[in-house]
């Protein structure tokens, strides 16, 4: 137990005395913070012109034609990569997350509402409706047909008719999209015979709105254990067989005459594989590592008169200053943090912070701070004080 005691603070003097310390290793973070991005896309609009009436009453009918309104819809896209790592060990992966808009209908869709205030019934059969741009006709699909030709309203009942029309992406803009219905019945005998039929027409002018938005750009990260193959030199076994000569019987296979012990007579011994480091595996890194800065540590004690003074000293990992007590052998542990510009000691007295560097005015490692608050002004030895 004394001889461990003794050896361990002869480890303590010289790893104090040593200016070089234990290296520690910190990667620069390229994380991406979340933020957004902007997305523009087109926005149909359709105006009435101004001389069209959107609520028409002929006879006994009154139909009234408006455009679904059109609407944008946000949708989110995931995206893998491989990522640089901030350790040895691990892959690391970012998960980047994008928006996109999408706007729909991406069509013209009329909505048309029919009310019957005659007596009989009105079976809109009778009628034909037609879609009108740039003087062109469009023909409305047989599938929309069916589903309104067997459309019967009931006296003082209405109903209301989706009709779909043509891609926004064959409108020009500014231009004219016109819905009419051709021979309405309008007015009826007591027999249902169609005494009067009607014509309705309404004018839509099609125009396109950029609109630019911003929408939330996500960044996620996670890790992975390195993909490992088997060594290729020492087929997995983390030895190579028989690869030097034996240092005990020099390859002669005999010693003093008798088999060597230590090769088993081979003449040649195993050394461990070079290539995996013993492992039998080596490793297949997908992610770069990233760019690294070595701080160094070293122990240094500290003595104050009057004694008492509080330590605070900068945590790398952490990246704030803590409390330090010192270890057992009465040594703080400082990190060089920069050769520049490194985060100093906080030696807190009387409510003074003084910000200390254990370093010499020689430039070297101190292994012994001395700071005498006794005359009032902080007289410090075997450091230097930084502003
Ligand atoms: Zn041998
Ligand atoms: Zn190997």
């Amino acid at each position: 137990m004394k001889s461990f005691l003794i050896a361990f603070s002869l480890t303590a003097m010289i790893i104090a005395c040593s200016p070089t310390g234990i290296p520690v290793k910190e990667y620069e973070n390229h994380e991406k913070q979340d933020g957004t991005t902007a997305l523009s896309y087109s926005l149909p609009l359709l105006n009435a012109t101004s001389g069209t009436v959107l609520m028409q009453k002929q006879g006994g009918v009154t139909v009234t034609a408006s455009v679904e309104n059109f609407q944008t819809k946000v949708s989110y896209q995931s995206d893998t990569t491989v990522f640089e790592c901030d350790n040895n060990y691990q892959d690391k992966f970012q998960v980047k997350t994008t928006p996109s808009v999408s706007v729909s209908p991406q069509r013209v869709d009329f909505k048309i509402k029919v009310t019957n205030d005659m007596e009989r019934i009105l079976k809109i059969k009778e009628a034909m409706f037609e879609i009108i741009y740039d003087g062109v006709g469009y023909s409305i699909p047989d599938s929309v047909l069916d589903d309104y030709q067997s459309i019967n309203i009931a006296p003082g009942h209405d109903h209301e008719i989706i009709i779909k029309g043509p891609s926004t992406l064959k409108l020009k803009n500014e231009s004219t999209i016109s819905f009419l219905i051709y021979d309405m019945p309008i007015k009826m005998n007591k027999a249902s015979i169609i005494e009067e039929r009607g014509n309705y027409e309404w004018n839509f002018i099609y125009s396109k709105h950029e609109v630019s938005k911003d929408y939330d750009v996500g960044y996620t990260y996670y890790y992975k254990e390195i993909n490992t193959i088997a060594c290729s030199k020492c087929g997995g076994d983390g030895k190579i067989n028989n690869e030097v000569t034996c240092a005990y019987c020099l390859g002669t296979t005999k010693v003093g005459g008798a088999p060597c012990t230590l090769c088993g007579a081979d003449g040649k011994t195993d050394v461990d594989c070079y290539e995996c480091g013993e492992r039998g595996i080596v490793d297949v890194p997908l992610s770069p590592r990233a760019p690294s800065t070595i701080y160094y540590s070293w122990f240094f004690k500290l003595q104050t008169i009057p004694a008492g003074a509080k330590v605070r000293v900068y945590n790398i990992y952490s990246k704030q200053y803590v409390v330090a007590p010192p270890d057992a052998s009465g040594f703080f542990e400082w990190t060089k943090t920069s050769s520049v510009n490194p985060k100093p000691v906080l030696i807190i007295e009387n409510n003074d912070t003084l910000k200390l560097l254990p370093i010499k005015s020689t430039g070297k490692a101190s292994g012994k701070v001395i700071i005498d608050y006794s005359s009032g002004t902080p007289i410090v030895k075997n450091g230097t004080v930084v502003e």
